[in-house]
């Protein structure tokens, strides 16, 4: 089978983030792409500032995460977040 015959398109991927993004957040483990270190989401530090918000590391300050809310949709910049890990249940 080629790799073209095994390609899907994101439909496959679904129920996979259905599953991952239902998990509790504040115990995932992310790695900063700036500076590797890796914190529980409750550990880092969070800047407020209606209509969004910035995540920073708590090692490092280099942002995380921005997300930003309004007209019914979200927005959500993960650029500095190298990988999460979570934890089955
Ligand atoms: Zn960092």
């Amino acid at each position: 089978m080629t790799e073209e015959e095994r390609r899907l398109d994101g439909n496959a991927i679904g129920g996979l983030l259905r599953e991952i993004f239902a998990m509790e957040m504040t115990v995932a483990r992310g790695t900063c792409a700036s500076c590797g270190a890796v914190n529980e989401v409750g550990r880092v530090h969070v800047y407020i500032h209606a209509p969004g918000t910035v995540v920073r590391c708590p090692s490092c300050e280099q942002v995380l995460m921005r997300v930003v809310r309004g007209g019914g949709r979200y927005w959500v910049d993960m650029t500095g977040v190298r990988t999460l890990e979570f934890t089955e249940s």
